[in-house]
C-alpha cells in the first residue's frame, strides 16, 4: 500500500496491511451478496455468519474456557466502567488505581457501591506496578479490579495478583491479544476493540458465567449482562462492521501463527526500543524497567519544546503520533500487533540521529 505512514497513535491505532486491504476487497460486495457489510441486517445469515465466526476465532485464539461466556457490547470500555459494578458490585469492591483508565474505572464504580481503593500509583507518578504485598486486598470483595496495561504512562502487569477465590476483573483495553494470558486467572475481562483488535464501536467481555448474575434493578437494558448473554449481544443493533473488522483482525492474527507468534512480535518489537533507551542518556525513559508496557513505550527528552521538536521532525518522516498524553507529557510510542518491526527499527533509528543533533 503506497503512501502509509507508522501510525503510533494510542488509539485508534494502526491496522495491519491485510486487514485493511481484504476489507478494500469486500467493500461494495460482500461474498457476492451484492452489497456492503454495513448495509447488512444484523439477523441476516450472512451477517450471522461474520458474527459467530469472530465469536468461534477469538475463543480459539485466547483459548477461552468453556464456562466462559463473550460478549460484543456497546460503549467501549468506558461502558464497561459503569457495566461491572451494575452487575457485579452488590456491596464492595477492591480497586487498585495504577494509570488513569483505572481511576476512571473506580470513580464510576463508586456510583453504584462502595469502592475500596487498594493501591493508587500517584506518588510514583504511576511509573510502576505494584507488587502483590502492596495491595491491602479486602477479605470481602464482590471483586478486584485492574487494568492490564495503563496507556497512557506505558506500564503493564507482568505477573498478576492472586485473588483467591475473589474474582478478578481487567480492563485490557490496550494489551487484549498481545500476548498469551491465562482467561481462568479471572473472572471477566474487557476491552475497546480500537487499540489491538479492530476499530472503535465495541468492546469485548469474556465472562466466567456464574458471574452472570442478576444485575442492579437500574441498570440500563443495553448494559445487562444477563439480557446480553440471553439475546447472544443483540438485544438491540450490534455495532455491525466493528464485528466484522474484528473477525478479519482476528483471522490475521491465526494467519500469522496465533498469539504465539504475536506475542513473540511484540518482545522483539519492544525491546528494541528498550533497549536502545537503556545504552543512552539523551531520553528518560517514564516507566521503571520492571513494568514496562510491551504496547506503549513512554520517554521524554530534556525538555518540553525539544519534546515537541521530536514529534514534529518524526512525522515528518511518516513516524506519527508520538505525542506523549497531556497527564505525562513527552513522547509516546504506541507499538500495538498491528505496527510492523520495520516501523519500530525506523523509530530508532530517527531517536538515535535526533539525539546525536540535539544533545
Ligand atoms: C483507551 C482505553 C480506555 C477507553 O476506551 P474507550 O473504548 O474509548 O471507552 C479504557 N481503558 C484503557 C486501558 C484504555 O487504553
Amino acid at each position: 500500500m503506497k503512501n502509509r505512514v507508522y501510525n503510533f497513535a494510542a488509539g485508534p491505532s494502526m491496522l495491519a496491511d491485510e486487514v485493511l486491504s481484504e476489507l478494500h476487497e469486500e467493500f461494495f460486495n460482500y461474498h457476492d451478496s451484492g452489497m456492503a457489510v454495513m448495509e447488512m441486517s444484523h439477523r441476516s445469515k450472512g451477517y450471522l455468519e461474520i458474527f459467530e465466526d469472530a465469536k468461534a476465532r477469538l475463543k480459539r485464539i485466547m483459548e477461552v474456557p468453556d464456562d466462559y461466556e463473550i460478549f460484543f457490547m456497546h460503549g467501549g470500555a468506558t461502558a464497561q466502567f459503569a457495566a461491572v459494578p451494575m452487575n457485579l458490585l452488590k456491596k464492595k469492591a477492591d480497586y487498585i488505581i495504577t494509570g488513569n483508565f483505572s481511576r476512571k474505572a473506580a470513580q464510576e464504580a463508586s456510583k453504584f457501591g462502595e469502592v475500596n481503593i487498594v493501591y493508587d500509583g500517584k506518588e510514583n507518578d504511576y511509573s510502576r506496578i505494584p507488587s502483590s504485598e502492596e495491595l491491602n486486598l479486602s477479605e470481602d470483595a464482590d471483586y478486584v479490579h485492574l487494568c492490564s496495561n495503563n496507556t497512557i504512562y506505558g506500564t503493564e502487569w507482568k505477573k498478576y495478583p492472586d485473588t483467591g477465590a475473589t474474582p478478578l476483573i481487567a480492563d485490557m483495553s490496550s494489551d487484549i491479544l498481545s500476548r498469551r494470558i491465562d482467561m481462568s486467572d479471572f473472572g471477566l475481562i474487557y476491552a475497546g476493540a480500537q487499540k489491538n483488535i479492530g476499530i472503535a464501536g465495541i468492546a469485548v467481555v469474556i465472562i466466567r458465567k456464574d458471574l452472570i448474575i442478576e444485575a442492579d434493578p437500574k441498570t440500563p437494558q443495553i448494559m445487562d449482562y444477563a439480557l446480553t448473554l440471553k439475546n447472544d449481544s443483540m438485544l438491540n443493533t450490534p455495532s455491525t462492521y466493528a464485528i466484522y473488522v474484528l473477525g478479519k483482525v482476528l483471522k490475521w492474527i491465526e494467519e500469522i501463527g496465533g498469539i504465539k507468534e504475536i506475542e513473540r512480535r511484540n518482545i522483539e518489537k519492544a525491546g528494541l526500543l528498550y533497549d536502545y533507551l537503556d545504552s543512552q542518556s539523551f531520553y528518560q525513559p517514564h516507566a521503571e524497567k520492571d513494568s514496562r508496557s510491551l504496547m506503549n513505550v513512554t520517554f521524554r527528552t530534556a525538555n518540553e519544546e525539544l519534546d515537541a521538536k521530536f514529534v514534529s521532525e518524526a512525522a515528518k518522516l511518516g513516524l506519527c503520533n508520538l505525542k506523549g498524553h497531556r497527564l505525562v507529557k513527552g513522547i509516546r510510542a504506541s507499538i500495538y500487533n498491528a505496527m510492523p518491526i520495520e516501523g519500530v527499527k525506523k523509530l530508532v533509528e530517527f531517536m538515535d540521529e535526533f539525539a546525536r543533533e540535539n544533545g
